[in-house]
């Protein structure tokens, strides 16, 4: 646990009859973090947010806000708040009164409340909107009123559950930057939940990757991407070829591995044996490809399918083992090579990983 830990999570377990939600969860959770808990539908996120706001009880393990525990503290007691999915906002109060009305069960002052509201109103961007009924708003503002109506309430840590579920792509967009700017601004640790990897990556200082209520991999978005531990990481973060090859040996920190008869360089890990079998991962963006000549050291292929989409193309790949990779690139960066052309398949070793191949334990509806 660092000097800076606000909330800490330690052998985390929850049950609800046979079925076991979370599984052993432990997590630490920086003052003034974005940290995302990311992952499919069902593998737990839900409930752990709802167990460190104190609405569900853990089976096992502890909650800690700030050092102390907080597994008995009824949820009024926390000083954590919950924005839902659906942010049912006062239907008969202006956005003024909606954002005050927290204040006012409190009973804070008037004026206290007035100066709070008008400072939240700038900090969420709404100022001038004081007087408008949730009716005369738009779903993003609407939003930015639930948000301002937890904040204004200074809690240590705001949980977000969907928060940008019931907007449309665009505004989704949109606000994932808006939210953002405002967590910095408030100078509040969020929790969010998405199953959306776009939206955690663009958003989040850390992503807590979950499946079937455990952590995968805690990390930074650009670790998660560039350095995935597991075949469901690379393959739930972006579009990503999970190519499955042997160790053959192991000189230094390089590693030579076979896929399919043809021997592949790549980085070594501290974890690798000879003869185990591993996933090599290489991004659809960062796989290469040109006509096969005589002296081709790469792995080979046949192209399968090449599709224009503008912008880009996706072009399908297939190995000597039946296995099919992606190539997506520019347009731009094209050479013309069409269907049923043998390939040679490069990338840049330093862009590629070796992972655990974890694919027989996961679902298989990753995304
Ligand atoms: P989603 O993204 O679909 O909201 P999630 O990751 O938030 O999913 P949870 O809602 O935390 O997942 O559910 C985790 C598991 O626990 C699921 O298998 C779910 O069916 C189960 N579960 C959740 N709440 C209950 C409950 N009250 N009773 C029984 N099982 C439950």
């Amino acid at each position: 646990m660092q000097d800076n830990t606000l909330l800490s999570l330690r052998g985390l377990r929850k049950s609800y009859d046979t079925q076991e939600a979370l599984n052993g969860l432990d997590l630490d959770v920086y003052r003034g973090e974005f940290l995302t808990l990311l992952g499919p539908s069902g593998c737990g996120k839900t409930t752990t947010l709802r167990i460190i706001a104190g609405l569900e009880s853990p089976t096992e393990g502890k909650v800690y806000l700030e050092g102390k525990d907080l597994t008995n503290v009824p949820p009024e007691k926390r000083e954590v708040n919950t924005v839902f999915q659906n942010y049912a906002l006062f239907p008969h109060m202006n956005v003024e009164r909606n954002i005050g009305y927290g204040l006012r069960m409190r009973g804070i002052d008037k004026k206290t409340i007035k100066e709070k509201v008008h400072n939240m109103l700038k900090l969420v961007q709404l100022e001038g909107f004081e007087k408008r009924m949730p009716s005369q708003l738009s779903g993003g503002q609407r939003q930015r009123v639930a948000i301002a109506r937890s904040a204004v309430l200074e809690p240590k840590l705001l949980l977000l559950d969907e928060p940008l579920g019931a907007l449309d792509l665009q505004l989704r967009r949109q606000m994932q930057f808006e939210l953002k700017g405002m967590q910095k601004r408030l100078g509040i640790t969020f929790i969010y939940i998405t199953h959306d990897q776009e939206e955690a990556l663009n958003m989040s200082d850390r992503i807590a990757l979950m499946s079937k209520g455990k952590f995968v991999q805690i990390d930074t978005p650009y670790d998660l991407y560039e350095h995935p531990n597991t075949a469901f990481a690379a393959s739930f973060i972006g579009e990503t070829n999970i190519i499955d090859s042997t160790v053959e040996g192991i000189n230094g920190d390089e590693v030579l591995l076979d896929i399919g008869g043809q021997q592949v360089q790549a980085r070594s890990r501290d974890w690798l044996v000879p003869g185990q079998k591993v996933c090599l991962c290489v991004r659809a963006e960062r796989l290469r490809y040109r006509k096969k000549d005589p002296g081709c050291k790469h792995l080979q292929g046949k192209i399968l399918l090449s599709q224009y989409t503008g912008s880009d193309r996706t072009v399908v790949i297939e190995l000597a083992t039946g296995q099919k990779l992606i190539s997506r690139h520019t347009t731009e960066q094209e050479e013309k090579i069409q269907p049923g052309e043998n390939v040679c398949i490069f990338w840049d070793k330093d862009k590629a990983s070796i992972v655990m191949d974890d694919r027989g334990t996961q679902p298989d509806e990753t995304k």
